[in-house]
């Protein structure tokens, strides 16, 4: 019986085949996911209804690990849907997108306002010191009250209803925000003559050409509406009316007042978001998603916030006068534009630092630095990766690797290196299967996405120094996921909290620029000849270089997500509110927002980074107390023994122990911010 239900929905079966089963992708059809997902769900509700029914004395047994066996078919199908929307989205998949999202949201709301089952939860929860649970039993029922109280399961019967219907709202705004955002980045481009090149690298020339010909514009240079376009282009074009008019594309995406508009969008997700807060015992969505974080308080993100904005505004006064310098010399006739930042920036690194990217990049080959960061995985994690054949991928260009320790498979890595159509932009870690040894021992299957154009077969790929270090910090979420030894699903690898979530990822930037690793990986495209000592001596006093800008354009975009999320009932007009709050803080004319409000997708694409942006820099305060550890250790990036205790006590430990207690025994104090002004080059606060 079991195997015919299977056979009617393959995407519910358990995954076949080697590694502890791997998603069968040649069996995927997109027109499955709706009835697989509903099915799924139907699975889901008879299993969990049957835990929230039970006549036993609640136990951690009968209720919270119950819950934890519970609900596999649905973790499985949600695994794939999730891979298909967010790197296979054509518009059929948009379709069931749309249609799905929010009878997902409705389900777990359904499942979160039980009341039966969270009356079974708060038992455990509340006699959770008298029984005999081991610590990461105690903390993994902490974890699922939480998550239950905290999304309003002890709210009566009329306001869980209320809320219900506030969050199936928001699932479909947020699902309307982010298709807006993708249908601006790809129905708007750049179409450049032949005279128009001015500037640009030959590589890029090449992107745009063959941009152009996927456009049926043969013969033309076309550059793409997305970061990865566009940073370049602005940095390298000479002709600064290109520039401009590129810039305001770009930064116009979401607030072309045409059907993609974001800003009544945002709106009503604001209202509804501080409807939802009230509901919930919150004076705003800020205090709300900052509760259970390692901040705790929107004050003492505002605080951190505001200790780097001073010194980091004044540092780009100091840079814009730089690039003055140079705009005037030159006799430009201009003051430096948001569209002249990157240009002049470029300008001021190579007069300054002698750096320039195009001198890097040959350097830079994606393959090689892939193998870098394999190669600095197995000094500090023992990790040994070699690719597999044969394992289903959801398309030709993903590859996959088996990841080994001491000659044991510890888990699946696939990589999704190239940007294609339907693919998000950017660059992140996806998370198919959490690790586990709960039933029985799980390994963890992680993907790494990356969005670099493809080249013609057997040509290198270039990668700037930037896109390196992306790969790193998307390399250390999933070393995060590959690492983990836990028990139980729900404490695993990435899933920690949002502000401790890009700690491991942003630590792992550090080893690219290790000796270590460029010596061995950053060779040159034609002579294979390592990268010479003198250019990174560059590359590293160039580090504090740009941190005005750098700092500046990500600190605003966590100011006005924190704040924007403060207003608490008081309607929001999204560009008013950018606008003002802009000049309240002193914004710096000549920079924008690194993410403006309407196609802000981390804070209104769903609540991941909602109030939560500022967690990137949260969690930099670690990791830059974390990495001067390092550098003081004996062994320095590669001492053995530090690299245990990180392992040990952070890395391993997934959601089963507090960050703040993880980072603590694993710095033997807590962080300050002093290594993070250092390590921008800011001048370090003067202690009190
Ligand atoms: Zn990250």
């Amino acid at each position: 019986m079991q195997a015919a239900v299977h056979k009617d929905f393959p995407l519910l079966a358990p995954w076949k085949g080697p590694y502890g089963g791997v998603p069968d992708f040649a069996k995927v059809k997109i027109a499955d996911f709706k009835p697989a997902l509903l099915e799924a769900i139907a699975r889901d509700r008879a299993e969990i209804g049957k835990i929230a029914r039970n006549k036993a004395a609640p136990t951690f047994a009968n209720t919270i690990a119950a819950m934890e066996a519970a609900g596999r078919p649905l973790n499985r199908v949600s695994a794939v849907f999730n891979i298909y929307t967010s790197t296979m989205d054509d518009k059929e998949m948009q379709a069931v997108e749309k249609e799905m999202s929010p009878v997902l949201a409705a389900f777990n709301d359904e499942v979160i306002q039980n009341a039966a089952l969270f009356k079974r939860i708060k038992a455990v929860y509340d006699a959770r010191e008298t029984g005999r649970l081991s610590p990461e039993q105690k903390r993994l029922v902490w974890v699922v009250y939480r998550r239950f109280a905290r999304q309003g399961a002890a709210l009566g019967e009329a306001d869980k209803k209320k809320l219900a219907a506030i969050n199936q709202e928001l699932a479909g705004l947020y699902t309307a925000f982010s298709q807006n955002e993708l249908a601006d980045e790809e129905d708007h481009w750049l179409t450049l003559e032949n005279g128009d090149l001015a500037g640009l690298p030959d590589w890029l020339v090449a992107a745009a050409a063959g941009a152009a010909e996927e456009k049926n514009e043969k013969g033309k240079y076309v550059f793409a509406n997305t970061r990865s376009a566009m940073e370049p282009f602005l940095t390298f074009s000479t002709r600064r009316d290109l520039r401009e008019k590129a810039f305001r594309m770009w930064t116009s995406r979401g607030d072309n007042g045409d059907a993609h508009d974001n800003n009544a969008i945002i709106t009503k997700i604001l209202a509804l978001r501080a409807e939802k807060a009230a509901l919930l015992g919150y004076p705003t969505f800020a205090h709300w998603i900052t509760d259970y974080q390692m901040a705790k308080t929107p004050e003492r993100v505002r605080d951190l916030l505001m200790k780097v904005w001073t010194p980091a505004v004044a540092r780009v006064h100091e840079e814009v006068a730089d690039m003055q310098k140079i705009a005037d010399a030159e006799g430009a006739g201009i003051a430096i534009a948001p569209w002249d930042y990157r240009f002049y920036a470029e300008k001021v690194r190579k007069a300054r630092y002698d750096l320039d990217d195009g001198a890097i990049k040959p350097y830079l080959q994606l393959d090689k630095i892939r193998e870098g960061m394999f190669w600095a995985a197995g000094q500090l994690y023992g990790f040994e990766f070699a690719e597999v054949h044969g394992v289903p991928v959801v398309q030709k260009d993903v590859r996959v690797f088996d990841v080994r320790k001491a000659g044991k498979h510890v888990g699946l890595m696939y990589y999704d290196p190239y940007a294609r159509a339907g693919k998000s932009s950017g660059a992140w870690m996806n998370e198919y299967r959490s690790q586990e040894r709960f039933q029985k021992p799980v390994t963890p299957i992680i993907s790494n996405n990356l969005n670099f154009v493809k080249t013609a077969p057997g040509k290198p790929i270039l990668v700037s120094w930037d896109d390196a270090t992306t790969m790193f910090h998307e390399f250390g979420h999933g070393l995060h996921g590959l690492n983990s030894n836990v028990t139980y699903p729900t404490l695993a690898g990435a899933n920690t909290v949002p502000d401790f979530v890009e700690f491991p990822s942003q630590l792992n930037e550090h080893w690219l620029p290790t000796k270590e690793v460029l010596s061995r990986f950053a060779l040159h495209v034609e002579t294979g000849k390592p990268i010479p000592d003198e250019l990174v001596a560059k590359i590293k006093a160039a580090k504090t270089f740009n941190q005005g800008f750098l700092t500046v354009e990500y600190l605003v975009s966590a100011i006005v997500d924190m704040k924007i999320h403060l207003a608490g009932a008081t309607p929001v007009d999204a560009r008013a509110f950018e606008k003002q709050t802009l000049a309240e803080i002193g914004m710096p004319a000549e920079i924008v927002m690194r993410h403006r409000l309407p196609h802000f997708g981390h804070i209104f694409s769903g609540e991941g980074y909602a109030s939560g942006y500022y967690d990137y820099i949260w969690a930099d305060v670690l990791v830059a107390d974390a990495a001067e550890a390092f550098e003081a250790a004996p062994g320095g990036y590669y001492d053995k023994a530090l690299a245990k205790k990180l392992h040990d006590e952070i890395i391993s430990r997934g959601d089963s122990v507090d960050a703040a207690d993880a980072y603590r025994r694993f710095r033997g104090r807590d962080a300050t911010v002093d290594a993070l002004m250092r390590d921008r080059g800011f001048p370090a606060p003067v202690k009190a």
